[in-house]
């Protein structure tokens, strides 16, 4: 078997499964009782978190953990929107439907939304952001590195675009890039911060919420005071432990694994550049962990069961939109193409994909 799907979940760390299992046995108390068995699981949520903040170089930020990205996703950008009857929100048209269609909904609740462009490579346009940039503008939500293709956003401009507005507020979705890309802006610049542990070699049903101390966000549940009452209810401390543990294996790691895995896209990139059977929609600066094709008149469906014959397993879009068989969003932003669109396959990479992988599946491509 060989996996080339890491982009929509990654298998469990060892290390982290451990942690995960004996933080399970040991601290099974309810982080809200007064006693001393609840203390003690307190306790380590408090540390897990300082952990991860210190990680993520955060300063004065509250952690809500969710059960995923979507979760986190949601509740932020509601969070913010919520304190308002009508203004303006700006976002991408390549962000993850967890994002996208909550935009839409605002939409239908007679928000003015901007969906913003991308050029071929993926990439927002500065200008168009600088002239969408209005007093009324409340949020502003733009994904770090995008899940179908790679592309990475110039976040760095983008802050000190936002900034010079203090009502909006930045939401930034880093599920794609946290742990694999080394970061040339700063966390504190941003508002709220959005990622997934099952992306990060951690357990499934754990994501996160960050955001500055300083934002009351809206509720979307209600119930006791936990989690800033933003994710109230009992908490499972072992994912949380887990989670932030995954995080200080795989940051520091960051440009070891991205230089190598780096090398494993440059060599697929290289056997299928001159192909006449396969475009390349991954752009060259992408983030080496995503690489996106299509092949000429066949459906990414059938290219994805025609790995699966030879046990290859790879994606056609996000995991979360390929049931519905409709040409691939970001792909159709780029190439503005349909064909290319529902032609769409995403094969992504690990630290943990060996040469020999990529070999095998340069072999089976080419003999397509
Ligand atoms: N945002 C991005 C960029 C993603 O890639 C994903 C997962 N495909 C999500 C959000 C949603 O993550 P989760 O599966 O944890 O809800």
């Amino acid at each position: 078997m060989i996996y080339f799907d890491y982009t929509a979940t990654t298998p469990i760390n060892d290390e982290v499964l451990e942690t995960y299992i004996k933080t399970q046995k040991n601290f099974f108390a309810n982080a809200n009782s007064y006693h001393k068995l609840g203390q003690m699981s307190n306790y380590m949520y408090e540390k897990a978190t300082n952990e991860l903040k210190n990680e993520m170089g955060l300063n004065k930020y509250k952690v809500i953990y969710t059960s995923n990205a979507t979760e986190a996703n949601n509740l932020a950008i509601f969070g913010v929107v919520d304190a308002y009857e009508k203004g303006k929100v700006i976002t991408t048209k390549i962000e993850h439907p967890s994002v996208f269609e909550v935009f839409k909904s605002l939409e239908s609740r007679g928000f003015e939304v901007v969906y913003l462009d991308v050029d071929n490579n993926g990439v927002i346009d500065l200008n168009q952001l600088k002239n969408e940039m209005t007093k009324d503008v409340i949020l502003v939500s733009i994904m770090w590195v995008n899940n179908i293709i790679g592309s990475i956003q110039p976040i760095k401009k983008v802050i000190e675009i936002v900034k010079e507005f203090p009502k909006a507020k930045l939401h930034v979705d880093i599920v794609q890039g946290i742990c694999k890309i080394k970061a040339n802006f700063d966390f504190n610049k941003i508002d709220l911060l959005t990622f997934s542990g099952h992306k990060i070699y951690a357990p499934k049903g754990i994501g996160a919420l960050i955001v500055k101390e300083e934002i009351n966000l809206e509720k979307r549940i209600y119930g006791s005071q936990s989690q800033y009452g933003i994710k109230p209810g009992t908490f499972d401390l072992a994912l949380i432990v887990a989670l932030c543990k995954a995080v200080k294996i795989f940051m520091p790691k960051v440009e070891e694994h991205y230089s190598y895995v780096e090398k494993l896209n440059n060599k697929l990139r290289d056997s299928l550049k001159n192909s006449s059977k396969y475009v390349i929609n991954s752009p060259l600066n992408a983030s080496p962990y995503i690489f996106n094709i299509s092949c000429n008149n066949i459906k990414g469906e059938t290219l994805l069961h025609y790995l699966e014959d030879s046990k290859i397993y790879v994606s056609t879009g996000s995991a979360c939109s390929s049931k519905l068989q409709k040409p691939e969003r970001t792909i159709l932003a780029i190439t503005n193409s349909e064909a290319l669109a529902t032609a769409a396959v995403r094969i992504s990479l690990s630290h943990l994909t060996t040469f020999d992988e990529i070999e095998k599946l340069i072999k089976v491509l080419e003999k397509m």
